[in-house]
C-alpha cells in the first residue's frame, strides 16, 4: 500500500542515517532531504513540508545524536510530532449535541464522494441514538436527488429534495425547516458538487451557507486529488466557513498525503476518513494512528508492546520474523493459541490484532472462546506436520479433513469451521507482509 512505502522510505532514510559513524549537519540534512523527497511524492504539499523540515531541524540537537542516543528514535519522534501537529489544526470541530438541532453541510469537488458521505454520517450517528435527517441541495447535477434519496432509503433516514424545484437555496431552506419541526438533531445539506473554477456553482454554494446558517461545514475531499488538494481545500474555505474536513476513498492507492494538505489549507481538523462504497465504511479520524501508518509504523505500537510484554523474550524474534515473512500456517496459529491459553487473560497479544479480536475471541466471551481454541487445538493435534507447515490452501482436501475429523473426534463441519478461522486469520497476517515492524527502541512514539 502507497502508505506503507511511505513509511518504508522515511524508516530507510533514518537507518541509513543511523549507520553512520558521525552524525553531522550533512548526515542529518540528507536524512531530512530524503524524508522531503518522500513527503512530496506522498502529496503533502511543498510548503507544508518545508516548513517541517525546518522545524525538525530546529528541534534536533546534533550533540544528542553525537552523544550515541537512540538516533531513530529521536528523528522519528521529531517527525512524528511534526506531522501531528500539521493535522492538528489546534482548534476541535464543532459537535452537534443530541436532541438539539445542528446542521450541517457538506461541501466539495464533484465525484468526492459527497453524497455517499453525507448518508455515511448519517449512517453512523444513527446508529448512535441520533435523529438524522438528509436534505439535497443538489439541483445542478441530475440524478443526485435520486442516489440520494436511494442511499437514504437503504438507511432509513428520511430525506428531503425536488424533482422539479431548480432553487437549491429554497430546497435547502424548506427541508431544513421540515426537519426542525419533525424534531431531527442532525439536519445534513447536501450541496452540489462543483470544480474550483465555477463562480456561479461556488456563489451558489454560498448563499446555500447564508440562507441556512449551518453550525458546520464539512470538506469532502478525494485522497487521490494529490497535490491538488491544498489549492482545493482553499478555495472551498475563502468562499464558505469550512469547519472540517472528511477524506474519502483512503482504501484505494490514495497516498494520504492530501489529509495533511487539506487540514493546513482549511485550517480545520479531519474528523472522519470514507473507506469503502459500502454505508459503514467509515472511521472516526484519529491524528495518531493515522500517522504512525504513515510513518509505517502502522498501528504496530500497541501491537508491538503487548508482544513484548507477553510473549516470552525467547520466542519473540522468531514471531517477529514470521509477522514480516506474513506466512501464516496452521503451526504458527497453533503456537499463538499455546501462548494466549498460557498467558491467563484470553487474547492479550492478539486483541491488538483486529481479526484476533473481534471474531474469534469477543469481549465476555473468554470463556467460551478458550474453549473453542482448545478445540481447535484438539483437531490440529491430529494434523500430520506437512498439513501444519503448509502454506498452501489447497493442501487440506476432503480426505484429510476426515482424516482428522476422525483422530480427533469431531465432527467434520467443526474442522471445516477452524480452517475457515485459519484462512480469515491468515488473511489478516498476510496484509503485514513485508512491513517493517519496530523494535522496542522504536516504540514510545504515541
Ligand atoms: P459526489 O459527486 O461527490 O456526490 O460523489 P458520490 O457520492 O456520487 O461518489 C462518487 C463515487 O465515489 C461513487 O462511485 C462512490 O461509491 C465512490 N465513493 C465514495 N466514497 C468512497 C470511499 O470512501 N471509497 C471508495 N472506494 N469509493 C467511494
Amino acid at each position: 500500500m502507497v502508505l506503507a512505502e511511505l513509511g518504508g522510505r522515511i524508516s530507510r532514510a533514518i537507518q541509513h542515517m543511523s549507520n553512520a559513524t558521525i552524525i553531522d549537519e550533512k548526515v542529518l540534512n540528507e536524512c531530512l532531504n530524503e524524508i522531503t523527497r518522500a513527503l512530496l511524492s506522498s502529496d503533502v504539499q511543498f510548503q507544508l513540508v518545508r516548513d517541517m523540515q525546518k522545524n525538525i531541524k530546529a528541534i534536533v540537537n546534533l550533540e544528542d545524536l553525537a552523544a550515541g542516543h537512540n538516533k531513530r528514535r529521536i528523528i522519528q519522534q521529531a517527525i512524528f510530532n511534526e506531522l501531528c501537529k500539521m493535522l492538528d489544526p489546534g482548534k476541535p470541530a464543532f459537535t452537534p449535541k443530541k436532541g438539539k438541532p445542528s446542521i450541517i453541510m457538506f461541501v466539495g469537488l464533484q465525484g468526492s464522494g459527497k453524497t455517499t458521505t453525507c448518508t455515511k454520517y448519517a449512517y453512523y450517528h444513527q446508529k448512535k441514538g441520533w435523529k438524522p435527517a438528509l436534505v439535497c441541495a443538489d439541483t445542478f447535477r441530475a440524478g443526485a436527488f435520486d442516489q440520494l434519496k436511494q442511499n437514504a432509503t437503504k438507511a432509513k433516514i428520511p430525506f428531503y429534495g425536488s424533482y422539479t424545484e431548480s432553487d437549491p437555496v429554497k430546497i435547502a431552506v424548506e427541508g431544513v425547516e421540515t426537519f426542525k419541526k419533525e424534531n431531527c438533531d442532525l439536519i445534513i445539506v447536501d450541496t452540489s458538487g462543483r470544480h474550483k473554477q465555477e463562480a456561479a456553482l461556488f456563489e451558489e454554494m454560498r448563499q446555500v451557507s447564508e440562507a441556512t446558517k449551518p453550525d458546520l461545514v464539512i470538506f469532502v475531499m478525494d485522497s487521490s486529488i494529490g497535490q491538488a488538494a491544498f489549492d482545493q481545500a482553499q478555495a472551498f474555505k475563502q468562499s464558505v466557513p469550512v469547519g472540517a474536513v472528511i477524506v474519502t476513498k483512503m482504501d484505494g492507492h490514495a497516498k494520504g498525503g492530501g489529509a495533511l494538505s487539506a487540514v493546513a489549507a482549511t485550517k480545520s481538523p479531519v474528523i472522519f476518513i470514507g473507506t469503502g462504497e459500502h454505508m459503514d465504511e467509515f472511521e472516526v479520524f484519529d491524528v495518531k494512528p493515522f500517522v504512525s501508518r504513515l510513518l509505517g509504523m502502522g498501528d504496530w505500537t500497541g501491537f508491538m508492546d503487548k508482544i513484548h510484554e507477553v510473549v516470552p523474550v525467547d520466542q519473540q524474534p522468531e514471531l517477529l520474523q514470521k509477522l514480516s515473512e506474513g506466512n501464516f500456517t496452521l503451526r504458527i496459529m497453533y503456537e499463538q493459541f499455546q501462548n494466549i491459553l498460557k498467558m491467563g487473560p484470553i487474547g492479550q497479544v492478539f486483541s491488538m490484532l483486529p481479526g484476533f479480536s473481534a471474531e474469534l475471541m469477543p469481549k465476555g466471551r473468554e470463556k467460551e472462546s478458550q474453549a473453542k481454541i482448545k478445540r481447535y487445538m484438539t483437531m490440529m493435534d491430529s494434523m500430520t506436520n506437512e498439513e501444519l507447515d503448509s502454506t498452501n490452501p489447497k493442501l487440506m482436501n476432503e480426505s484429510r479433513i476426515m482424516r482428522i475429523a476422525r483422530g480427533s473426534g469431531r465432527q467434520v463441519r467443526e474442522v471445516m469451521e477452524m480452517l475457515e478461522e485459519y484462512k480469515r486469520l491468515a488473511k489478516i497476517w498476510s496484509k503485514m507482509k513485508g512491513l517493517k515492524i519496530p523494535t522496542r527502541g522504536d516504540m514510545n512514539m504515541r
